[in-house]
């Protein structure tokens, strides 16, 4: 149907599992360069870029905590020179980090959370951004930024993940000035937003839990990582959605109906 993320350059922050991994496996296997990043290049790292050797010879792991504003700048440095610039940029890394509620929330624990899932998204766009531009003007595509946001930015999220659920709402908010700002030099931002979708992150929670949750999704059951996939490749291919900015793609079974 379209074949134009053929040797594109993406980088999917947060990639050595979960839905990152599935959605730089599927660039991989469009043809694209693909560089990924995880905290270090630990053993999921090492395991994920075995799968994507074993699909394509040009990809690349960057390591970096990127909740921290020099990693992100880094990270792009460091992709630039290696691909000689930016396509796709993938806003995943993220993550709960740990559930509390109102009472004992602090200063370090508020940092945490939204630093991860608020500050990285930003300054790695925000470094990414001139190499973006100069990408959109070469080609006469739009290039694409897509955010990972959560059906948590709806619902406020779950016992204990109230600042979670408000950094992914803030993304899905954010994007819209950006979009203002910077649609005519060519750059389309988008947000996926998972419902629950069955990775490291729901780790924590025993079989009543799950089937709890299964019971509140039309569809019955957590999806896979693998099921996010498509929609990425679709944001981030001009052929296929050229004229799609500002809006939040949900991909929740019927989790969650906005
Ligand atoms: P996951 O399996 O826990 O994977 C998270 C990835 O991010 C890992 O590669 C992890 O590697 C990396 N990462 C974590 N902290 C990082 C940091 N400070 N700097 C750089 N990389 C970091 O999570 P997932 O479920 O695939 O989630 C991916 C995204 O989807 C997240 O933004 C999450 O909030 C969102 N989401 C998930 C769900 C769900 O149900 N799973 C639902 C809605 C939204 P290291 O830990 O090794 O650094």
């Amino acid at each position: 149907m379209f074949d134009d993320l053929k040797d594109k350059r993406i980088l999917v922050t947060g990639a050595s599992q979960g839905i990152g991994l599935a959605a730089a496996l599927a660039f991989a296997r469009s043809g694209a360069r693909v560089g990924i990043t995880s905290r270090s290049l630990d053993d999921n790292a090492l395991r994920a870029m075995s799968h994507l050797r074993a699909i394509s010879g040009d990809v690349e792991h960057f390591p970096g905590d990127l909740s921290q504003t020099p990693a992100c700048e880094q990270l792009i440095e460091r992709f630039v020179a290696r691909f000689g610039g930016i396509d796709v940029l993938v806003n995943n890394a993220g993550g709960l980090v740990g559930r509390k509620q109102l009472p004992e929330i602090d200063d370090e624990f508020f940092s945490h959370v939204i630093d991860l899932n608020g500050r990285s998204a930003l300054m790695v766009t925000k470094y990414a951004l001139p190499y973006l531009i100069a990408s959109a003007k070469g080609s006469g595509a739009t290039t694409s930024v897509i955010l990972v946001g959560s059906i948590a930015g709806y619902t406020g999220g779950g016992p204990g993940a109230s600042l979670y659920a408000a950094s992914k709402a803030w993304l899905h908010a954010v994007q819209k000035n950006w979009v203002n700002a910077h649609t005519r030099d060519g750059v389309r931002f988008n947000v996926v937003a998972p419902g629950t979708v069955d990775t490291a992150f729901h780790a924590d929670k025993n079989e009543t839990a799950r089937a709890g949750i299964n019971a509140t999704i039309p569809m019955g059951r957590f999806a896979t990582s693998e099921e996010m996939a498509p929609t990425f490749l679709f944001l981030a291919s001009h052929a296929c959605s050229g004229y799609i900015t500002g809006q939040v793609i949900n991909v929740n079974g019927g989790q969650y109906m906005p």
